[in-house]
């Protein structure tokens, strides 16, 4: 147990850092999960409570943090535009502060550090797909910024933390993903669809659905995740991570519709301001230094994330 790696998750309650955390435990490492549990619940994390092996802190990030440990992933930060603009000043802070802190943990520990950053650092963008060498478009003062913007200026931290202090970064830009233990109140577009089906009510789509995204089964996303940490220490992105199957909102909501056995007529609402048109990810940078790509075709993860809500609604 003495010889184990031993691995902080920030973030390790929510969506992604929970299914991290269970992925980590999996290969033996010794996991410490940092969450303030601010759009999660321990509830992710339970079935992982009592294992020796995972140990579990409530902390927010944009405090400093004394720990030992090997490898940090910092996934802390809501993710959903519900959230992350319900408190924009504390996204902001947790994207930089958080940041900061993190990477001072890292230098005085001398140990690896991974980013969760965005596909939300193209903005809207004008080149499709998007490559890692595109710089973005991004409104520096929309209701998106705080998450945007914040998430830019993290990876720039981090960039300088590496130049500057040779630190050993990791940068993974995620594209949008889906799948069980996304919270049913999660306000993104997969859950808030399939919530809407099971519950036969209307399907709120956004504009008039002709935008697109990309959408990664979670699955195939972590993977993409530790391949990522347990690179080559020269391989620092920013890496694409994500499912280059492209749709637009309104197949999205048909699809759902049909597959729940859904009586749920769809119904139009007004796109949000700074909405992207269209996201998908060139992820061939990952496929070379990698050697990844995402498995899960979108319908075989709706089945399992129809499921796992199903279970939720039927509880
Ligand atoms: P999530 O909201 O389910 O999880 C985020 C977790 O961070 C939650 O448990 C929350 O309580 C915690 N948190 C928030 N602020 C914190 C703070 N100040 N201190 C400590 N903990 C804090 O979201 P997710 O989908 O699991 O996203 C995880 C990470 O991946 C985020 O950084 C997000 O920006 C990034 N990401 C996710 C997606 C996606 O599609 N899921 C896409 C791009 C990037
Ligand atoms: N920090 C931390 N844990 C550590 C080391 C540092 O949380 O183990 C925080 C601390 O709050 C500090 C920040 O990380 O302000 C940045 O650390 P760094 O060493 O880069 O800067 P400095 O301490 O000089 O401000
Ligand atoms: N969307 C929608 N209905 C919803 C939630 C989202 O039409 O109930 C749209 C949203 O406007 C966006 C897309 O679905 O165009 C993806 O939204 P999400 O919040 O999941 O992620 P984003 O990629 O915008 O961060």
């Amino acid at each position: 147990m003495f010889n184990s790696k031993r691995v902080a998750v920030t973030g390790g309650c929510g969506f992604l850092g929970s299914h991290l955390c269970e992925m980590l435990l999996k290969k033996g490492y010794e996991v410490i999960c940092i969450d303030n549990c601010f759009t999660s619940s321990k509830k992710n994390i339970e079935n992982f409570m009592s294992n020796p092996m995972f140990e579990f802190i409530r902390h927010d990030i944009t405090f400093p943090l004394y720990i030992e440990v090997d490898e940090i992933y910092n996934l802390a930060c809501p993710a959903s535009p519900v959230h992350y603009q319900r408190d924009p000043v504390q996204t902001t802070k947790t994207c930089i502060h958080g940041a900061i802190n993190m990477l001072g943990l890292a230098k005085r520990l001398n140990a690896k550090i991974l980013q969760a950053s965005t596909s939300e650092v193209y903005g809207d963008p004008e080149i499709h797909p998007q490559p890692e060498g595109y710089w973005g478009r991004v409104n520096p003062i929309g209701i998106r910024s705080c998450y945007d913007e914040g998430k830019r200026c993290a990876e720039t931290l981090f960039f300088d933390y590496h130049r500057q202090h040779n630190l050993k970064i990791k940068i993974a830009r995620i594209f949008n993903t889906y799948g069980p233990r996304m919270h049913p109140s999660d306000g993104r577009v997969v859950s808030n669809f399939i919530m809407q089906a099971i519950e036969n009510k209307p399907i709120t789509v956004y504009g008039d659905g002709s935008q697109t995204r990309s959408f990664c089964y979670v699955d195939d996303l972590i993977r993409g995740l530790v391949f990522l940490m347990e690179s080559d220490d020269k391989v620092t992105g920013p890496i694409n991570l994500g499912n280059p199957a492209e749709l637009t909102v309104i197949e999205l909501a048909k699809q759902v519709i049909e597959m729940c056995g859904s009586k749920s007529e769809i119904e139009f609402k007004p796109l949000p301001s700074d909405d992207p048109l269209k996201r998908k990810p060139d992820i061939s940078l990952a496929a070379q230094e990698l050697s990844w790509s995402p498995k899960v075709p979108l319908e075989k993860g709706l089945k399992a994330t129809i499921d796992y809500f199903m279970g939720i609604f039927n509880a």
